[in-house]
């Protein structure tokens, strides 16, 4: 395994780090305390080729691969979260249409975001089914006209209110059928980067097949509050068979693979937000005096920023070593996806709440960007799987 990253991958750094610089941070506290999903933000980030890293080059996309996928969302976490998340969130919902989907599928369903600056949404939660996914109850059915149609209710799904492209896993047949299938949903007009409708209750799309799309409210969130989060419900939306990605009965194959895919991602967005509440807290410390010295010289000070900086750097080696893995198609690459998803999220979380703590009453204040990688670091140990999932997968595979 080789650390040092090549031309590419060092121009792709260099340009997202330039972008965070002057786009991202300088506004950061500001456009946050707002709660609007930052289009501008995501246009720009598309424009520059960040966005919609997986789509293959047949289809005019970047095809870029998992490793410098993954460096390319650290660095866009080091901005903000929220934002690469959503970002992030268009590729864990068209990754399966470039892994499983056929020629015609890639051209239809991932050719107008080569296109475009449009967003994608990932449906797999739903309010019965979190950590137990093969407990959902959407499904496709066939109709009277022989035609699939989608019914169900998704729950807590990123980019919701602005995609205008759904990829849904579901049941196939019945609500408690041993089936899952992968069906995409394009929509017909969508709130898309009306930050007013964004706020609105909830709104209704038309399926692009027939039926309808009722979007939820925005989820009024703790932390990353610049990625949007709604529900999302299907009523009666026709599916044709172009729309069924793959066999319509291998779906749960397709998502572990999604998801073995994506946690490395996830993973990313950990080590991103963890070096950057390093970073604010090594600068914060570097100015402000206790006791007559930097709060950075004191003894016991200084071991909680070795400890952080340690959660970094061994964070930062396990995203590397499942990115490969990944990249490798390796056999054994999910328990590595889920080892660094969870010691990512462990060193998030732990870099934001003992940077928080070294800004003493200061971090506890809104105006210091410490307090919202506290509120932003939790999720990473949640969505995509929480910790004890990516136990059990690890576990699994150990034994
Ligand atoms: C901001 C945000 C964005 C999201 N984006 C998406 C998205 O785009 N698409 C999508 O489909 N979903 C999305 N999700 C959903 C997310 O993936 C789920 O919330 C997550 O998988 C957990 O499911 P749950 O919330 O139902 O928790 P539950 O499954 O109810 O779990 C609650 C707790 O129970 C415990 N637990 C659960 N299972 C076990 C176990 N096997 N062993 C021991 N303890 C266990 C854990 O402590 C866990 O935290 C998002 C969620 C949030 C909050």
């Amino acid at each position: 395994m080789d650390f040092n990253l090549n031309d590419e991958q060092q121009m792709y750094v260099e340009t997202v780090r330039r972008f965070v610089k002057g786009e991202i941070l300088p506004h950061i506290l500001e456009i946050e305390k707002k709660h609007l999903f930052p289009y501008d933000i995501i246009k720009k980030a598309w424009e520059m080729g960040i966005l919609n890293l997986s789509i293959p080059k047949s289809v005019k996309g970047y095809e870029i691969d998992p490793v410098s996928s993954a460096l390319i969302i650290k660095e866009l976490s080091y901005g903000d979260t929220g934002i690469s998340t959503s970002a992030m969130c268009n590729d864990l919902a068209n990754v399966v249409i470039a892994q499983q989907g056929s020629e015609e599928q890639q051209q239809r369903f991932l050719g107008p975001f080569a296109k475009a600056p449009l967003i994608a949404s990932f449906c797999l939660t739903e309010p019965g089914a979190g950590s137990d996914n093969s407990s959902m109850t959407t499904f496709i059915q066939k109709g009277s006209s022989g035609r699939y149609i989608l019914n169900g209710a998704k729950c807590f799904i990123t980019n919701a209110n602005f995609a205008s492209q759904f990829t849904v896993f579901c049941k196939v047949g019945k609500p408690a059928s041993q089936l899952m299938g992968c069906v995409i949903v394009p929509a017909d007009s969508m709130a898309k980067n009306d930050p007013v409708l964004s706020k609105a209750e909830n709104f209704e799309l038309n399926a692009l097949s027939g039926g309808k799309i009722t979007i939820g409210k925005p989820e009024d969130k703790l932390g990353q509050r610049l990625s949007n989060t709604a529900s999302v419900t299907f009523e009666d939306v026709v599916i044709d068979d172009g729309q069924i990605i793959g066999d319509r009965r291998l779906g749960f194959k397709y998502l572990v693979e999604v998801l073995d895919f994506a946690r490395p991602m996830v993973a990313a967005i950990g080590v991103g937000l963890a070096r950057r509440a390093l970073d604010v807290t090594i600068e914060y410390t570097r100015q402000r005096k206790q006791f007559g010295q930097r709060i950075c010289d004191l003894p016991v000070a200084r071991e909680t920023l070795v400890a952080m900086w340690k959660k970094v750097e061994l964070a930062d080696l396990a995203l590397m070593k499942a990115a490969v893995k990944v990249q490798e198609k390796a056999e054994d690459r999910g328990m590595y996806s889920s080892l660094a998803k969870n010691v990512a999220a462990e060193a998030a979380i732990f870099c934001a709440n003992e940077g928080l703590h070294l800004h003493g009453g200061y971090g506890f204040m809104s105006e210091y960007e410490i307090s919202k990688l506290a509120r932003d670091a939790h999720i990473i140990d949640i969505y995509e799987g929480v910790r004890e999932v990516q136990h059990m997968i690890i576990g699994r595979e150990l034994v």
